[in-house]
């Protein structure tokens, strides 16, 4: 599914002047990793401009960085490196968790401490 670093295939593709060693934007052939470069190359057919790309080689996010500043992400489920909203959700959950637990706790604290006074007042009372 990743392939290896150094493992590209050549894919034709504009590079932005500002990245070019001419100081003009330019097409050439460069070598992008070869389980991303159909990908790659479908955008840049398709007038999307870029800067860089990466696969992540099994370590990290794939990426593609777009002209404009956004970045793809190329997520692959099988390295278990795709969850961001998954992980995004357990934070929330374990949120949730934490202020019904601390909810509990102020409750049970506040219940103690009021049948301590009532026995008190029962006390002095008596
Ligand atoms: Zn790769």
């Amino acid at each position: 599914m990743v392939c290896e670093p150094g493992n590209t295939r050549s894919v034709f593709v504009k590079i932005p002047a500002d990245l070019s060693c001419t100081g003009e934007e330019r097409w050439k052939h460069a070598q992008i990793d070869s389980c991303i470069a159909d990908i790659v190359e479908a955008l840049q057919q398709g007038g999307v401009d870029m800067r860089s790309s990466c696969c992540g080689h099994g370590k990290t996010f794939g990426n593609i960085q777009l002209q404009d500043g956004r970045v793809l992400l190329i997520l692959i489920p099988e390295l278990g490196n795709t969850c961001i909203y998954k992980g995004r959700g357990d934070n929330m959950l374990k949120q949730l968790f934490g202020q019904i637990i601390a909810l509990l706790v102020a409750v049970m604290l506040a219940t103690t401490i009021l049948s301590a006074l009532v026995g008190l007042f029962r006390a002095g009372v008596g």
